[in-house]
């Protein structure tokens, strides 16, 4: 669809736009190979992909012990992909900025044709929804669908609308980040990504069906109940943490957002934490992760959205996540003052803190005060729960 920030673009215009060959054969050997997981079928667009070679690779894949699921545009959509889904148990994830002219990123020639799109891929959601597929949303959020705070209204009521009518409620908003220098220039600013970001935070919680993230997952992470998504843990651009992606060829690669040179790089053999250890001794002033409070539930960000291109330096969206976390502490301990977040832990033993935290066996209770084992006089709010505490 020829999307504006598309992460892939630089992939796309290495290859002149024409879609690479595949290997069935190699990708199957490679992911018989891998530990078998939870594996996502990803493009370009996946469903380019003819129909029986969908079926084989989903058949194979589930032989050999993955859950499946699938990312696409939503346009192409047929009756036997819908069949495919039911029978192998994909849980469909559909790319979708918001309706109408929240949707223009898309360019299918005019915008007539784009909106002409964007309803189409609606129904095909409503039309998977109702075969009782599982469909989730991945939105990304650009000036056209959240550059100010009607945008970000009308995207939260189109959000909550798919929940109510068709049962949509697991949502992804992600920043779109473009270093094309592309015109018009579509990349929210770091002081509008952080005001949509807190409004939509704000959205999620009027609501417990809202699995709208990355909101309710920051809110684990004050909690220390892991770190995610993958952006808010150590990601080394070489072996990448969340992504171990198996190329066309079956070689074995990492997240396309770093191929920023349109080069799929080759896995290097273990990560290394060289980029969050780095940001961690260089100050917030320099442009490092020094001081600033949330580094424990932060670590600076995707490496791709690395400040001026670069994935050594932290996100261009710091502001974003951290107003974001400033705004969901200030919500939780409004109702619930005695609650210790991660940042205020104390420890002698970062590293295993941390350690504990990834594994969501966090070594401290965020609610000790309120606990009766903990405090002689346990409360949500009172002085006397942290000042009183058991032997
Ligand atoms: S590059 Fe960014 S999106 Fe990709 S796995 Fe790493 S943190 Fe996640
Ligand atoms: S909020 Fe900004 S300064 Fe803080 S850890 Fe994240 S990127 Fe670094």
């Amino acid at each position: 669809m020829s999307c504006q920030g598309c992460y892939e673009h630089e992939v796309f215009a290495r290859n002149k736009n024409h879609p690479e060959p595949y290997d069935l054969d190699a990708i199957l050997k490679t992911t018989a190979r891998l530990q078998a997981g939870a594996a996502t079928l990803h493009g370009g667009e996946i469903l380019l992909m003819p129909l029986e070679d969908l079926t084989r690779l989903c058949e194979q894949l589930q032989a050999q012990g993955y859950s499946l699921s699938l990312q696409t545009n939503g346009a192409l959509i047929r009756d036997g992909h819908l069949e495919l889904f039911k029978r192998f148990k994909v849980s469909l994830g559909v790319s979708l900025n918001g309706p109408g002219a929240l949707n223009r990123d898309r360019r299918l020639g005019s915008e007539r044709s784009t909106d002409a799109t964007t309803a189409r891929v609606r129904e095909n959601i409503v039309r998977a929804r109702t075969a009782g597929i599982h469909v989730g949303i991945i939105t990304v959020l650009s000036k056209t669908n959240a550059g100010d705070a009607y945008k970000v209204e009308a995207l939260t009521e189109w959000a909550a609308a798919l929940g109510e009518e068709h049962g949509v409620w697991d949502f992804r908003f992600n920043p779109l980040h473009d270093d094309s220098e592309e015109e018009p220039l579509i990349e929210l600013s770091p002081a509008e990504a952080a005001a949509a970001y807190v409004q939509l935070a704000a959205a999620t919680f009027e609501d417990e069906r809202r699995h709208w993230l990355p909101f309710r997952e920051f809110v684990d992470n004050l909690w220390g109940l892991g770190l995610q998504p993958c952006w808010m843990a150590p990601c080394d651009v070489y072996a990448t943490g969340a992504v171990h992606s198996v190329l066309g060829d079956g070689a074995e690669g990492n997240c396309l957002r770093t191929a920023k040179d349109g080069i799929a790089y080759l896995r290097a053999g273990s990560p290394q934490g060289f980029r969050q250890d780095i940001l961690r001794q260089i100050p917030t002033e320099d442009g490092g992760c020094k001081g600033c409070r949330y580094v424990r539930v932060c670590a600076g960000g995707c490496p791709a959205e690395g400040e001026g291109g670069d994935w050594r330096n932290k996100s261009r969206f710091c502001k974003m996540y951290f107003d974001t976390y400033a705004f969901l502490e200030r919500r939780l301990r409004g109702l619930l003052p005695n609650l210790t977040t991660v940042p205020d832990w104390t420890t002698n033993d970062e590293a295993d803190l941390m350690a504990s935290i990834n594994n969501r066996r966090p070594l401290v209770s965020p609610i000790n005060p309120m606990r009766p084992e903990w405090s002689r006089r346990p409360s949500t709010f009172s002085n006397q729960a942290r000042e009183e505490r058991k032997p």
